[in-house]
């Protein structure tokens, strides 16, 4: 898709942004950052203004619209917003967690370790990225066996989920969600 708020300053975008749109540091809004609500919310808006795109045709321009109104959540081959993104990361990181040996060696450690620093810094969308690294700088993965890392891992993932309004998980439970199965 095209850049929807294009030729304005860092300043104008964020006046004219809807609310949960979140800006790239070079104040582009960040996809990875920003859930397909608000995006879509951001491209109507600007549709509405423009009459429908950058130099589009008004039928083009119209369908786009209603391709827009008619999904309710992100296409699966389009760029991830914040949440599928969030899923797709936290489905491998407690996989991860489920994998990883009982009794590490001391360079499994490390290799966990360095995995997560540097997934911390990597990570696409940058405002959680940044939480996240304070997070760590507070709670330092605990990589001594599979049941402490994933208990750490799940109180980074409720500490996310606290942040976000959502509900806290039973971290007691965490290997029946991702390594077990639950039980009956
Ligand atoms: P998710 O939170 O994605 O969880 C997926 C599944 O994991 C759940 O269905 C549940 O079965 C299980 N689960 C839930 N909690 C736990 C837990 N504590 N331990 C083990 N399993 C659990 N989004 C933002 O909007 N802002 C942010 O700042 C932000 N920061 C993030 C930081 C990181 C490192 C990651 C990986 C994601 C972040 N996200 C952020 C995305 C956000 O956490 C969710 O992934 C997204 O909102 C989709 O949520 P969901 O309800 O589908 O479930």
């Amino acid at each position: 898709a095209s850049d929807p708020v294009a030729g304005l300053t860092a300043h104008d975008q964020a006046k004219k942004l809807p609310k949960g749109v979140v800006l790239d540091k070079d104040g582009k809004p960040c996809r990875s950052c920003t859930s397909f609500a608000a995006w879509r919310a951001m491209t109507r808006d600007r549709a509405k203004q423009d009459g429908g795109g950058s130099g589009a045709s008004p039928e083009a321009s119209r369908s786009r619209m209603v391709a827009d109104a008619d999904h309710s959540g992100p296409s699966s081959n389009c760029p991830p917003d914040v949440e599928t993104l969030g899923r797709g990361t936290w489905t491998l990181l407690h996989s991860i967690a489920a994998t990883y040996p009982e009794a590490p060696s001391k360079s499994q450690q490390s290799d966990l370790l360095s995995f997560v620093k540097l997934f911390s810094r990597l990570y696409p969308c940058w405002v959680c990225a940044e939480d996240f690294q304070s997070y760590l700088g507070r709670e330092v993965p605990r990589v001594q066996s599979r049941d402490e890392f994933g208990n750490w891992l799940c109180g980074a993932h409720n500490e996310v989920n606290r942040k976000l309004g959502k509900p806290q998980f039973d971290c007691s439970r965490w290997q029946e969600r991702w390594r077990t199965g639950w039980r009956d």
